[in-house]
């Protein structure tokens, strides 16, 4: 089975990566709102696509450095699922937005949850993430 045949980590609608994140990992403009960037991340973490969370980090943040920490820390955990809580703004026509997600993975076992509120902004005509409180 071949990678892009796998149901999409960030669970939306129970699609098949290869019609879901797959789309945006191969072309970010593909996100078109908010949310669908966010889920994109999501599934990259799972997947360790390293190189897309860079790209899909702003400009003002991106840190090619951290990412390998990031991405070791990735493999380590068992990722369980993710969990859109609220949207604001993000969409289509906006040119930021927020995601509160919660993202469920196992740590030695024990299920822990990130809680966060990311926001996004347009940079050069696709979303990306900015930061997260
Ligand atoms: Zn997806």
């Amino acid at each position: 089975m071949s990678f892009i045949e796998i149901i999409c980590p960030c669970g939306r609608n129970n699609k098949f990566y290869k019609d879901c994140c797959y789309l945006v990992h191969t072309n970010i403009h593909n996100a078109l709102t908010a949310e669908e960037l966010m889920r994109s991340r999501y599934s990259a973490f799972v997947l360790c696509n390293g190189d897309f969370l860079l790209q899909s980090h702003s400009i003002q943040f991106r840190d090619a450095s951290n990412m390998h920490n990031t991405i070791r820390w990735s493999r380590s955990v068992a990722w369980n699922r993710l969990e859109i809580i609220s949207l604001k703004d993000g969409l289509k026509h906006d040119t930021e937005g927020s995601v509160e997600f919660k993202a469920y993975y196992k740590e030695k076992n024990k299920l822990k949850c990130i809680h966060e509120n990311s926001s996004f902004i347009r940079e050069d005509k696709h979303w990306v993430y900015l930061d997260g409180l």
